[in-house]
């Protein structure tokens, strides 16, 4: 087969399944199998570069907001993350980074469990929260105010003092273990549609044109970063780890098992810890997200099209099978 046409064949494979799980929040494949073809894409456009063309699956971050909701700008673009599936592809990139930063001998490393849900913006003005939105494309999301308010989590109001008069956030919906499963109990009760993993349940509540359906859904929200930031900004903390300390004096959640490693074996050692915990956590994860903490270094380590230079997610080993999919009777 010519080059050009398995290109074309990879990328229309991948734009349906970008389409199935972005928007209609019901994928088809496993995300091994996805993310297998993915790295098929990006082993051919890096054999041929000059055939790799913007409008890519590599290129792009999450699929266009639905018309049906209101759209949001992202002012800082709500990006993906790059991925390493083994140590040794997380060892090349902690390489890469070092590599970079030419002159500096030390990285210390923020790791966070790399939550399995949906990324949204939220938008504090004078402490109040005043606009929510999924990722979208990472430029364009949906406005999902009304549904953001109903997480049981999230405050709409900030505590204490010093924060920014606008502060944007960062975090991941997703639903608890035990909510997934009283969830789809329910939906079975009923006759209605029962969801294939708590992620697709998690994207599917948010997403709702009525936030009465979202309020009824057991959603949670784990806070990950700031994003847009006006006023109070030589108040933040100069590293990442210290900004989610201050997010958490405001009131905003955060994942309790987020730490700092001091190197490469820390990394490698928390990513070990995690994955004996994973299946304790009462909420699902698929990896460990490991990022530069110097907020001045992720600065001058900047981004590629779709992703920043200065973080990975290290995916733990496939474990996902599509059997909830196959297993379950589906009713819509
Ligand atoms: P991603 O999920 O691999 O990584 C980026 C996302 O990670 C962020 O947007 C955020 O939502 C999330 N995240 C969780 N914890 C985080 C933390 N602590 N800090 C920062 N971000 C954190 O990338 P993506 O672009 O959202 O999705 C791509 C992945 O989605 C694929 O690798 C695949 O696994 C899955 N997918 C599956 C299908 C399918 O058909 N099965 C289709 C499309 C995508």
């Amino acid at each position: 087969m010519q080059i050009e046409q398995q290109l074309a064949q990879l990328r229309d494979q991948l734009n349906d399944y970008n389409y199935q799980y972005y928007v209609l929040d019901d994928p088809t494949v496993p995300d091994a199998e996805y993310d297998r073809l993915m790295e098929a894409l990006k082993a051919l456009e890096a054999q041929y570069p000059e055939l790799v063309s913007p409008d890519s699956p590599t290129q792009k971050v999450g699929a266009a907001p639905v018309t049906a909701f209101g759209e949001v700008a992202h002012e800082v673009p709500m990006l993906s993350l790059d991925n390493a599936f083994d140590a040794e592809s997380f060892s090349a990139f902690e390489k890469r980074v070092h590599d970079r930063l030419k002159n500096i001998s030390k990285v210390t490393w923020c790791c966070e469990p790399k939550l399995d849900g949906l990324a949204v913006s939220l938008l504090y003005e004078n402490g109040k929260l005043v606009r929510g939105a999924t990722r979208g494309d990472g430029r364009t999301g949906e406005d999902i105010t009304t549904n953001v308010r109903t997480i049981a989590n999230l405050p709409l109001s900030l505590r204490g003092e010093g924060y920014p008069a606008k502060l944007e956030v960062r975090g991941e919906v997703f639903m608890t273990r035990a909510g997934f499963a009283s969830l789809n109990d329910s939906q079975r009760k009923q006759g209605l549609k029962v969801f294939a993993n708590p992620r697709n349940a998690a994207a599917g509540s948010l997403r709702q044109l009525d936030s009465r359906i979202t309020a009824k859904r057991p959603l949670r929200i784990y806070i990950y970063s700031m994003g847009l930031v006006e006023g109070e900004e030589s108040s933040l903390a100069t590293s990442h780890y210290q900004r989610l300390q201050q997010l958490k004096e405001w009131g905003m959640p955060l994942c309790p098992e987020t730490g700092l490693a001091e190197d490469r074996a820390g990394c490698e050692a928390f990513y070990e810890k995690i994955m004996t915990i994973r299946d304790s956590l009462d909420y699902e994860i698929d990896g460990l997200v490991c990022k530069v903490d110097d907020i001045e270094l992720q600065q001058r380590l900047g981004f590629v099209a779709r992703a920043p230079r200065w973080a990975v997610a290290w995916k733990f080993p496939a474990q996902e099978q599509m059997t909830e999919l196959l297993d379950v009777e589906f009713q819509v």
